[in-house]
């Protein structure tokens, strides 16, 4: 997906929201998504605590590293703080998507991990860490994030939800869906068997060549 110009990214932000919301990831009031032109310290960011399915460009807030409104009416996502530290984080992403996925997050509420079962799993994902319970919309959480991020492109955030991270909001997205799509399978597994067949560990090895994981 070409980043080009700002009205772009825009579009795209909406359109993603739209898509996740169409598939259940976001709900009427959960979840947030930005984006920035690759290498830029402001990003444009979704409002606060309005619905999240029908959002417009108009919509959207532009905001510094700092969490500051530099364009835009409404107010910004009450997860600014968490977006701004992963942009400051790492310079290899360029767009943030927080979603409530039911399963993820339910998975990790029951103290199961989420387990390599299928190749888009072992690629996509690689290792998905759990952040430890922090109030949503908190410094607390910013910083428990910015711990956690480090090399990982999947975060399921205790009681709460999701983060996928991207070069761009295509693969963010991809994170966020992928990891929902691994942790429904591996519940329904769960349900009737303790010990989930994995991937054979030869084959793991083969996908990591393949796909430079
Ligand atoms: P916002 O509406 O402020 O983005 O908050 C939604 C959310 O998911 C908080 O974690
Ligand atoms: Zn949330």
């Amino acid at each position: 997906m070409p980043l080009g110009s700002k009205e772009e990214l825009k579009e795209d932000i909406c359109k993603t929201m739209r898509r996740l919301f169409d598939r259940g990831l976001i709900s009427a009031l959960g979840g947030n998504v930005s984006a920035r032109l690759p290498g830029s310290s402001e990003f444009w960011i979704t409002p606060s605590g309005v619905f999240k399915g029908e959002l417009e460009q108009e919509d959207l807030l532009k905001v510094d590293l700092n969490g500051r409104v530099l364009e835009g009416f409404l107010r910004p996502s009450v997860e600014t703080p968490f977006h701004a530290m992963i942009y400051k984080k790492r310079a290899d992403v360029n767009a943030v998507v927080h979603c409530h996925n039911p399963f993820a997050t339910g998975l990790a509420l029951a103290g199961i991990s989420i387990q390599p079962i299928t190749v888009e799993a072992a690629v996509v994902l690689r290792k998905v860490q759990i952040v430890p319970w922090a109030f949503p919309g908190t410094d607390a959480l910013a910083n428990l994030i910015g711990e956690y991020i480090e090399g990982v492109r999947a975060l399921v955030l205790m009681n709460h939800g999701v983060i996928g991270v991207g070069s761009n909001l295509l693969e963010a997205e991809t994170i966020v869906e992928t990891l929902e799509e691994v942790a429904a399978t591996q519940f329904v597994a769960s349900i009737f068997k303790r010990d989930i067949p994995l991937i054979p560990e030869e084959d793991m090895e083969l996908i990591k060549k393949l796909y430079k994981v």
